[in-house]
């Protein structure tokens, strides 16, 4: 039921500033349907150049799905022809068209080019018996065939569902975070893991990930004490034994240690840079 105040504007029409057509005067400048888009272009962040190339391509062909020409699911989400906005290709951020779902994961990184050779070569292959020939691909990545993107942490496991991060990386990234360290030490960190994979900085040991208790569970050190501008990934019981010690202190007095344990050779003293507090 339209209240009082509508019925008053119920002759005056305008036009969608999405799709064009006529519709009630109201409050949106949108019509019912793309005011739901248009809230939805919002929310997934797409920029203005993008959002303008979309209204443009609706003004003009409707709700259609730009790869089969139907007539696009507005609500429900769980349909295949649900419209998403489909990049027509993976590296233009600008030019996103109306695309039924389950089209647009078929289409995934694939170029519109690349994607028609395929439909068509794979239509022949089906039809007529054809060999499908290959053609490189500019923008595939490892995991994409799965629609899964690569883990941002360790750039090896496939990331969670609609996740930056594999669930292993995605503990290491939220203690990151916890112990609220700079970004440039946890570019660092994911750098390091990444090349050398979870293992402790200073002896190379593979390290515990799930249990706390564990003496290699992996812990961030200072580098140098109490400085937070480098931190590495190091061992509970390594993290406990370095304590004030600098890496370079750390090592010389290991080797004291093992030299006096081994030989009985005397171990010699040394001024420790950071070591100012009392003994706790
Ligand atoms: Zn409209
Ligand atoms: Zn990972």
């Amino acid at each position: 039921m339209l209240s009082v105040k509508q019925k008053k504007h119920i002759s005056s029409h305008t036009k969608c500033r999405g799709c064009g057509k006529r519709m009630l005067l109201n409050s949106s400048k949108y019509c019912f349907y793309c005011a739901k888009l248009a809230k939805r272009l919002h929310n997934e962040h797409f920029r203005a150049k993008a959002r303008k190339y979309f209204w443009a391509y609706l003004h003009k062909r409707g709700r259609r799905c730009h790869y089969s020409g139907i007539l696009l699911e507005i609500d429900d989400d769980t349909s295949p022809w649900y419209l998403v906005f489909s990049r027509l290709d993976p590296a233009d951020k600008a030019k996103i068209v109306p695309a039924a779902a389950f089209l647009n994961e078929m289409k995934s990184s694939l170029s519109e080019k690349e994607f028609w050779y395929y439909v068509l070569a794979l239509d022949d292959h089906r039809e007529k018996h054809l060999k499908v020939k290959k053609i490189p691909l500019v923008h595939w990545q490892v995991g994409s065939s799965t629609g899964d993107k690569v883990c941002a942490g360790c750039w090896r496991a496939p990331a969670l569902k609609g996740r930056k991060f594999c669930a292993r990386c995605a503990r290491i990234a939220f203690r990151m975070k916890h112990d609220r360290l700079f970004r440039e030490c946890i570019n660092e960190i994911w750098d390091y893991v990444r090349k050398y994979g979870f293992v402790c900085y200073y002896t190379g040991m593979p390290l515990e990930l799930d249990d706390p208790k564990s003496p290699w569970y992996l812990v961030f050190d200072h580098w140098m004490p109490r400085d937070p501008r480098k931190i590495v990934i190091t061992s509970s019981l390594l993290n406990e034994m370095k304590s004030d010690l600098t890496e370079k202190e750390f090592w010389y007095f290991i080797r004291q240690l093992a030299n006096f344990r081994r030989h009985g050779s005397v171990v010699r003293k040394r001024k420790l840079a950071y070591w100012c507090r009392p003994y706790r």
